[in-house]
């Protein structure tokens, strides 16, 4: 870590040369899940840049992972555009949830703060019936939240380590969906957070790219099932992003320096660059986009 404060990397509303801006990522390394607020430089998540233009006003949305990165990003874009936001996180993950639910009213919309742990399928359950609760109902679910820890020799992974990749990123989306579905009808929106990593998975990301292969499954099947019921479902899938993911395990620590580095754009995205296509797949705008999945991944495609 460098001996400089963490600035952030802010990008504009209005931005000219999508190459920029391409900021320096010093060595870092945290401990599994990482916070946001603690690394250099911090990550956009749109505290400043994002502006709203209603879009989503009146509407209830629940977003796991929502102190973070892509998840924190889509939390200030909803808020911004009208929608009450409840977030869910580790424990751990308090600090970086207290600045975003600050965010959130500073928008002028209710915030909910739930935290916990995914891989319970108990609280999963509490989760969706604290969140509908305090909210008054549910209009939009992102299932975000994600676990990603490289191994470079499939010798060397543990059940223990595939099982918590496997409850965070396929057995949670199923536990709060089935949980979110009776709460939600028609107009509902319910986005799940893929992966580039679905279509070319990494060498060091077996278990990983297995689960975001999964999710764009999950879309797809799921949004033939409710069709019926006026509610959509499509998935996103980034490519690299500046988030705390990425410095606690996700990628060996000299990687993740670089990420980004090799796409046509040369450089990671800011968590606020992606945030457009959830507010879009969330809002009525996207009435008849359903089924589908969404690459953001610095031109080099999924
Ligand atoms: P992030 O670390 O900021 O967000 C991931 C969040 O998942 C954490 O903040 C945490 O709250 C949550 N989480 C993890 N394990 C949990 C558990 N057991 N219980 C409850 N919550 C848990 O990183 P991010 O990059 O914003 O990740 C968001 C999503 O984006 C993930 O699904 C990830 O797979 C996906 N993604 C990220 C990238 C990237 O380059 N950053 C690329 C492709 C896909
Ligand atoms: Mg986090």
């Amino acid at each position: 870590m460098s001996d400089t404060p963490p600035q952030p990397v802010f990008r504009s509303g209005a931005i000219a040369d999508p190459r920029l801006p391409r900021p320096d990522y010093p060595m870092q390394e945290q401990p599994y899940p990482g916070l946001a607020t603690k690394m250099d430089p911090l990550p956009d998540h749109g505290e400043t840049s994002y502006r709203g233009t209603g879009r989503l006003k009146g509407k209830r949305a629940l977003i796991t992972g929502g102190d973070s990165g892509i998840g924190a990003a889509a939390a200030i874009a909803f808020a911004r555009e009208g929608a009450d936001v409840a977030i869910t996180y580790l424990p751990d993950e308090q600090p970086d949830a207290d600045v975003i639910v600050q965010a959130i009213r500073d928008s002028g919309q209710n915030a909910v703060a739930i935290p916990g742990d995914l891989r319970d399928e108990d609280f999963c359950k509490q989760l969706v019936e604290s969140a509908v609760s305090q909210l008054g109902g549910l209009d939009i679910l992102v299932n975000n939240a994600g676990r990603q820890q490289f191994c470079e020799r499939l010798e060397d992974l543990t059940t223990e380590d595939f099982d918590a990749t496997m409850k965070v990123n396929v057995y949670a989306p199923f536990w709060v969906t089935r949980a979110a579905l009776p709460h939600m009808g028609n107009g509902g929106s319910i986005i799940i957070t893929s992966s580039v990593q679905a279509f070319s998975g990494s060498a060091h990301l077996f278990d990983y790219a297995q689960t975001k292969a999964a999710n764009v499954a999950f879309a797809q099947s799921l949004a033939k099932q409710v069709a019926p019921r006026g509610i959509r479902v499509n998935a996103v899938c980034p490519g690299p992003y500046w988030t705390a993911l990425q410095i606690s395990g996700g990628q060996p620590t000299e990687k993740a320096a670089e990420h980004g580095a090799t796409q046509p754009l040369g450089r990671a995205g800011q968590p606020v660059e992606i945030a457009p296509i959830y507010v879009l797949l969330a809002s009525d705008e996207g009435s008849y986009i359903t089924g589908e999945f969404f690459g953001s991944v610095g031109g080099g495609g999924l």
